[in-house]
């Protein structure tokens, strides 16, 4: 059964970070799904191995969520958030809240990670502003970080081909500390490897270059996701907290993928015990059954920026579809599902299995590298000679024709499941990974 009567005209949709002419020679187009398994337009069952596009947390068609949504729409389709609220805003705020470390309880709606981000740098710089620091404009990245594609947000990524195209528009006073990705020494790594906490030292060097005085934030994703899942040494993220803390400046940890449970905690923040100034969260805030995202900021940042005297509008920067009303409702019944069936404990229970299962690919054909932690993993590829990604692509599009979805980032395979998945299903990603492999040349 196809999912509609008439095949559909492909010419006139510009499909996103996607190859256009390449996807409509072939397209692999999707109709259904529920629990782990989309179902193709083709009628071939495809088992998600990366909740969607890192985000169906929960797994899909969750009832709770589609009665939500359903009821929702009904009873108010949409209500202005400037100047006006709406209840479930405020109970979907108070649900986030719950969830961010301590202290971090003020939540600023947004529709997706890139508008958390842009919201998140703005914050950063109208915090130094209301406390006479005005001059603290500059704000800091890293290489191969993925902050969403506003230009905030690729101004302080550093993914090549996100940024050339735009070079000259790009934010002024931005800054990169080096990834943490080294072969030589961390091939293969279970959970964080033990060597490369020294990244951490050159924001001290960049500090030394533009002075403390002019920065205002530093962002990274504590687990790098898009760029091809690097995970952070042991002590990286210890060490930048320490220097940011010691200068002022503030950390911004990009959370969108590694919030709501993909490394066995409600946040990545929680997982590794350090809590930033600020956090980005989108994709499984919803299980992305409506678009959402948000921010999460420490009480002293909001209430510097709302100042002591009411005013009038304190931060001028918001979205007609902030706290959009089905958005909250698909918020709240998701965090709902998150906490009543356990999924961050459960992900956490499945971490070793699905560390096993991974690294069992050690020794797979063109495999040089595996990296895991919580339910993510990439298993790295040997580039073909002046085809960087092109293995990697056949490999994902192999993986589907045989019934299992990946991604790839370059030449890395990204697997970051929903966080229902049963054992024997990760054997079978990873598995069918394998024999994939085998055939690709
Ligand atoms: N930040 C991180 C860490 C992400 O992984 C992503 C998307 O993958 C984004 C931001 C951008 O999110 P969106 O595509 O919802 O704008």
């Amino acid at each position: 059964m196809t999912s509609q009567a008439t095949p559909p005209d492909l010419s006139h949709l510009w499909m996103p970070f996607t190859a256009n002419r390449q996807f409509k020679e072939r397209p692999r187009l999707l109709a259904r799904a529920k629990g782990m398994y989309y179902t193709s337009a083709d009628d071939r069952q495809i088992l998600d191995g990366t909740s969607g596009l890192w985000c169906v947390n929960a797994g899909h068609g969750r009832q709770e969520i589609i009665d939500a949504i359903s009821k929702q729409t009904a009873e108010m389709d949409y209500a202005p958030s400037f100047q006006l609220g709406h209840e479930g805003s405020f109970h979907a705020a108070t649900a986030v809240a719950r969830l961010m470390p301590e202290g971090m309880d003020r939540i600023f709606f947004t529709n997706s990670g890139s508008e958390s981000v842009d919201t998140a740098l703005k914050i950063a710089l109208a915090y130094h502003r209301a406390r006479g620091e005005g001059q603290r404009t500059r704000l800091i990245g890293r290489e191969r970080g993925y902050h969403g594609v506003g230009f905030g947000g690729i101004s302080v990524g550093g993914i090549s081909p996100n940024r050339k195209t735009f070079s000259g528009a790009l934010l002024p006073h931005v800054d990169h500390l080096p990834h943490t990705h080294d072969l030589s020494k961390n091939a293969n790594s279970r959970g964080q490897p033990a060597w490369g906490e020294h990244f951490a030292d050159e924001l001290e060097n960049i500090i030394a270059l533009h002075d403390a005085s002019t920065i205002a934030a530093v962002i990274v994703e504590p687990l790098a996701g898009s760029t091809g899942v690097l995970v952070p040494p042991k002590g990286y993220l210890e060490k930048l907290r320490a220097i940011t803390e010691k200068h002022g400046i503030l950390l911004i940890f990009d959370e969108v993928i590694t919030g709501f449970g993909r490394l066995g905690a409600p946040t990545a923040s929680a997982f590794f015990g350090i809590r930033p100034d600020i956090i980005t969260m989108a994709k499984g805030i919803s299980n992305a059954a409506v678009p959402a995202g948000a921010v999460a900021v420490r009480r002293e940042i909001h209430d510097a920026i709302l100042g002591a005297a009411a005013t009038g509008i304190e931060f001028f920067h918001g979205y007609t579809y902030s706290a959009h009303p089905l958005a909250t409702a698909a918020v709240q019944a998701t965090l709902g599902i998150y906490e009543r069936d356990g999924l961050f404990e459960r992900a956490r229970g499945l971490s070793q299995a699905f560390e096993d299962a991974a690294h069992a690919l050690e020794s797979s054909r063109h495999v040089i590298d595996v990296r895991n932690l919580g339910l993510v993993a990439g298993i790295e590829l040997a580039s073909r000679d002046g085809a960087v990604g092109a293995r990697a692509a056949e490999v994902f599009g192999k993986c589907f024709d045989q019934g299992v979805m990946v991604r790839y980032t370059g030449d890395t395979i990204a697997v970051s499941p929903p966080l229902i998945v049963e054992e024997e299903q990760i054997h079978h990603l990873f598995q069918t990974l394998g024999k994939v492999l085998d055939t690709v040349a």
